[in-house]
């Protein structure tokens, strides 16, 4: 059975991290997409994947992921003024995923909300831009029931295809509001093993079958994109709840 989905409505700032100053209120646009159809097996959304545009500007991307010839697309745009674009509605199925799995689930667009944001990946993400993502994926986490740890970057999915939405990206800002996993270390750091960094990270979700370097570099991307180099002890502190928790 498909689950009609909840009236995403109007979204309202009440506060947030604009200080002294009232953030706008967001109304979501619409301008629907012809690449979309229905989700598979009745899959509801259960995962939520984070993308950068990586083109010029939000105009240039909407008119890539509305035409039919891109064969892509997603559930939502966010420019960098904060201008939310709904391109599929939430419980249909956008092409934004393409090859790569998660926690042992292939099919991503079936299971998942696309969001992407207006960026080139070689700059910061807007206050506007953030501003306007929180607002939404709380509606988001909220209508379907997702959990946080169920918010992950396309590079989490398809580790080496993709790097979006890329080093920049303030995955921690989101974490500390519930808006996505954390990646806090809990242990102190043990002695490199790759077996054991591969378990960890495979456990987390990151079962995308990849060389291992490929690996230790998604979840560098993620949890620590300052580090570079060998498998190092600080990457064994690598921690992330156990992906049964958002199956
Ligand atoms: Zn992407």
């Amino acid at each position: 059975m498909v689950t009609a989905m909840p009236a995403a409505g109007i979204l309202r700032p009440t506060g947030g991290p604009c200080k002294g100053k009232t953030p706008k209120v967001t109304e979501i646009i619409r301008h629907l997409s012809p690449n979309q159809g229905p989700r598979r097996d009745g899959l509801r959304p259960s995962l939520v994947v984070i993308h950068y545009t990586a083109m010029q500007n939000a105009a240039d991307a909407l008119e890539r992921l509305c035409d039919p010839a891109a064969e892509v697309s997603a559930h939502y745009l966010i420019s960098g003024q904060g201008d939310i674009i709904l391109m599929v509605e939430e419980d249909q199925r956008a092409w934004h995923a393409g090859q790569g799995e998660w926690a042992g689930q292939d099919d991503v667009n079936s299971r998942s909300i696309g969001i992407e944001l207006d960026n080139m990946g070689t700059h910061p993400f807007s206050e506007p831009q953030m501003f306007a993502l929180e607002r939404l994926l709380r509606g988001i986490l909220d209508r379907w029931d997702i959990q946080p740890e169920g918010v992950i970057g396309h590079s989490d999915m398809a580790p080496g295809r993709k790097t979006d939405p890329g080093p920049r990206f303030d995955w921690a800002r989101l974490s500390k509001q519930g808006l996505a996993g954390a990646g806090k270390a809990r242990d102190m750091p043990k002695p490199p093993c790759p077996e054991t960094f591969t378990e960890h990270a495979k456990n987390a979700g990151f079962t995308a079958d990849v060389p291992f370097e490929t690996l230790l570099a998604a979840t560098r991307l993620r949890f620590a994109p300052w580090r570079s180099g060998p498998l190092c002890a600080q990457d064994m502190t690598f921690c992330h709840a156990p992906a049964s928790k958002w199956k």
